[in-house]
């Protein structure tokens, strides 16, 4: 270790210390949940910069959820104040996207290339189906969205899929259509994304070349969810003889995704293939408190396929894991609105309190109680911002703007606000379209009459907006746009339109938040403007027109700033500090023919650390692919301390002082798709596993008698993985929710006799909450039971020693 390192490995133990100053080889960190994986990678990533050992430009680094990336970002720049910003740190899909952006050309996209979500990719699906005139009661549109995504994920083209019968034909048939249409329209699913770069890659010789001289340092983490692709993908950019250090660290007992293809072989694969010397495991759990651990400890030694290992604390047992039982879900979110306002109030942050459910669906009624509330929250995944009606035709006046040939946005609102333009019109231009393998935008032309006129308006306002907003900010196009477009007035004459409103107002404060975060700078002005360069070069996006003066006095400074590290901490500044040119690279790629295998490597040229990045699209662009790419996120409330309310799988990697997992029920978690087979039992309790440990200093589970879901009213048994947790470690709460009425105790009743098969679970003695003093006289009286646990979090809630020395 070079000088001045020391601060950056202090606290560590030294399993971790090892880790991270491992030498430059392939490594695998096996280790459980809160243990420091996540610490060891990102402190990896600090040592190697701040010892000279790797150029910010030189390594990169992957994990699974934006929120995971982000959080890693900020780690990092906590440890070395360096700029982050133009380092190859993301999720997959992330990362791809930069890859795509800089190398479109050679992938066969346009330079503005859209990316689906899943809800476009719906709505692309569905009109494939139609326009095959099938029978989308037999392809039902969300089995062939599944369908595209699981044979993406598993690297099949459609000429790849073996297909024995003739309804296999007819999906990939759907399949082949829709790659046409997509290309056709300049988009892109996620999917697409991870299997364009991975092919990209393994048809470029030089590419690979480029990309492995370049990465000296790849480090994945949470490795046990990769899938196929993406370990294929992984070997694209650090093949196992390449002399790369590949640095992987994982936990067999979170692989959560192996209904998408994920494979824990891959670990044993990777450790095979790679020839790893360095197999390091840790032990220590620094998160959560002895209760939390044990419980989670418990339930996953109930799986039989693992690993093995165990988990231990120095913290203490902490408070005990506390349970509720609610009699219904609206009883279960007002429960869990009092106790998490009560935490608030208690002096825990709103962001250290995370409510965990197993499926979207569960997320409406805790919304709307949060919301009904006032209280700030933010959700992760499902109810997303950028779903909503309102925002999607705004996102896709935006997407034309940046890709007119965008199909599906055109579709979107070609007629919204309505322009006259009728179904038969639309029919007219589809088929006009589809004849000519054209895009709509460009078959205008070819519908006569009235309808024809219209389309021809809407094609010149979209015209319009694209000249008039050229070298405006973000929040001027937007601004422009929306008024443009006639969507303001339209739901400024709407009586409901008052909250759309608010929401397109928010919008443009994303947008703002954005472009703040991404360090665009208000100054950054939207759009390449140097013409006179060739049409499409990097170079043209990248010339300094683009980019005012202040953008690039930033980015000199940001260079300056990791040499000025560097040297503080006594470590010459690597040879290697200067990134990798991306204009060259792309250029001279785009130039070379696919098969100049073996053709001498483009020169590397100085430049700034994140011109590779941020400005190679404009603002707007970097804008709509953050709107696809983090769909899940509801930005409304960015920047808010606000309650996170997410899916278990979205939880993964994070933590929280405060954790609530609810809809602890059969057939909810563990999922009935899931139960019946020992391998989707066991997943699911992986996948409890992974909730258990966010927890830092409480956790709360949480199961309701009735729920409805999916517009169907459940009975309930509680959830097996609730008797596999160790009694002693557990506080039963008296159910708050009084009032049993007759007629519900009946049907209660015979659910109680259905679900006995299904948990195994009978009879009021083995109930849990029946145990314990007079809960039973709780109830009956109606009232609120004197032993209901109310007890307040003292103010500022004591840290265990190992996060009370993080905290330090
Ligand atoms: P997960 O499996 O959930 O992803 P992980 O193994 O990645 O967990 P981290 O998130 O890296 O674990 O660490 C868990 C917590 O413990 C973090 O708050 C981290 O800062 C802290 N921690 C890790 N190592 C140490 C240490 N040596 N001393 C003090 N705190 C530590
Ligand atoms: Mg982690």
């Amino acid at each position: 270790p070079g000088a001045g390192t020391g601060s950056l490995l202090r606290g560590l133990n030294p399993e971790q210390l090892a880790a991270v100053t491992l030498p430059a080889e392939p490594a695998l960190i096996l280790a459980g949940a809160g243990s420091g994986k996540t610490r060891v990678l990102t402190t990896r990533i600090a040592w190697l910069l701040a010892t000279g050992q790797v150029s910010p430009g030189g390594l990169m680094a992957v994990t699974f959820t934006n929120k995971a990336a982000k959080e890693m970002l900020t780690r990092l720049s906590a440890m070395l104040p360096v700029s982050t910003r133009g380092m190859w740190i993301g999720t997959f899909h992330g990362l791809c996207n930069r890859f795509l952006r800089a190398h479109w050309k050679l992938a066969g996209l346009p330079q503005g290339f859209q990316i689906l979500d899943t809800g476009d990719q719906l709505s692309a699906v569905k009109r494939v189906i139609k326009a095959m005139n099938l029978d989308d009661q037999r392809f039902v549109p969300k089995q062939v969205c599944w369908f595209i995504a699981a044979r993406k994920d598993a690297g099949e083209r459609p000429d790849d899929v073996a297909a024995h019968d003739p309804t296999a034909r007819t999906m990939v048939d759907i399949y082949r259509a829709y790659e046409a249409q997509c290309l056709r329209e300049g988009v892109v699913d996620f999917a697409e994304l991870m299997l364009r770069t991975y092919e990209l890659m393994r048809d470029h010789a030089l590419l690979r070349q480029h990309y492995q001289a370049r990465f000296a340092h790849v480090l994945v983490d949470e490795f046990q969810d990769t899938n196929r692709l993406q370990y294929l993908w992984l070997k694209m950019f650090a093949p196992p003889d390449a002399g790369q250090s590949v640095f992987a660290v994982g936990d067999d007992d979170q692989s959560i995704y192996a209904f998408r293809g994920a494979q824990v072989g891959n670990m044993s694969d990777f450790e095979r293939e790679y020839r790893v010397r360095h197999l390091i495991k840790l032990e220590r759990n620094y998160r959560s408190f002895g209760n939390i651990l044990d419980s989670a400890n418990a339930l996953i030694a109930h799986n039989t396929h693992r690993l093995g290992k165990n988990l231990s604390t120095e913290a203490g047992p902490g408070e005990p894991v506390r349970v509720q039982e609610s009699s219904s879900d609206h009883g279960e979110a007002q429960w869990l609105l009092d106790e998490a306002q009560q935490l608030h109030r208690g002096g825990v942050a709103r962001a250290e309190i995370a409510i965990l459910y197993r499926s979207n669906a569960q997320s409406r009624v805790l919304e709307s109680a949060l919301f009904n509330a006032g209280v700030p929250y933010r959700v992760y995944g499902g109810l997303r911002f950028f779903e909503r009606a309102e925002i999607k035709h705004a996102l896709a006046y935006l997407r034309l703007v940046e890709n007119p040939n965008d199909d599906t946005s055109y579709l979107r609102v070609v007629n919204f606000p309505a322009r006259g333009i009728g179904a038969r019109t639309l029919e007219q231009l589809q088929d006009a379209a589809r004849a000519t393998g054209r895009s709509l935008w460009q078959s205008v032309a070819a519908v006569p009459g009235k309808g024809g006129a219209n389309l021809t308006a809407f094609n010149a306002l979209i015209e319009r907006l694209q000249t008039d907003t050229r070298g405006l900010t973000l929040r001027e196009i937007i601004e422009r746009m929306l008024a443009a477009s006639g969507l303001i007035d339209f739901y400024r004459a709407d009586k409901d339109g008052a909250e759309r409103i608010e929401n397109l107002e928010e919008l443009v404060n994303a947008a703002e938040a954005f472009v703040t975060q991404e360090g665009f700078g208000r100054d950054a002005v939207a759009l390449p403007v140097d013409e006179t360069a060739p049409p499409g070069s990097l170079a043209t996006v990248r010339g300094d027109a683009t980019r005012s003066p202040a953008a690039q006095r930033r980015e000199a400074l940001a260079l300056d700033e990791v040499n000025r590290v560097l040297s503080g901490l006594g470590v010459e500044p690597a040879a290697e500090s200067a990134p990798w040119d991306d204009a060259a690279l792309a250029a001279a790629f785009d130039g070379a023919a696919p098969a100049a295998d073996g053709a001498a490597l483009p020169a590397r040229v100085d430049l700034t650390p994140d011109a590779e990045t941020g400005e190679i699209v404009s603002p707007l662009a970097a804008f709509l692919t953050h709107a696809a790419l983090e769909a899940g996120d509801n930005q409304a409330q960015a920047g808010q301390d606000a309650i996170q309310l997410m899916t278990v799988h979205a939880a993964k990697g994070l933590e929280f002082d405060c954790v609530f997992i609810t809809g602890l029920e059969e057939g909810l978690f563990p999922h009935e798709n899931a139960a019946s087979e020992r391998d989707g039992l066991e997943e699911e309790r992986r996948l409890m596993y992974v909730a258990i440990t966010r927890a830092r200093q409480r956790l709360y589970l949480s199961f309701s008698q009735t729920r409805l879901l999916h517009g169907q009213t459940r009975y309930n048994v509680k959830s097996r993985f609730l008797d596999e947790l160790p009694e002693g470690a557990l506080k039963w709460l008296a159910p708050r929710q009084q009032g049993f009425g007759s007629g519900y105790a009946q049907s209660y009743q015979q659910a109680w006799q259905r679900g006995s098969g299904l948990g195994g679970m009978v009879g009021a003695g083995r109930q849990p909450w029946r145990e314990g003093g007079g809960q039973a006289a709780g109830r009956a009286e109606g009232g609120r039971a004197p032993w209901v646990d109310r007890d307040t979090m003292p103010p500022a809630p004591p840290l265990p020693p190992a996060l009370a020395s993080k905290a330090g």
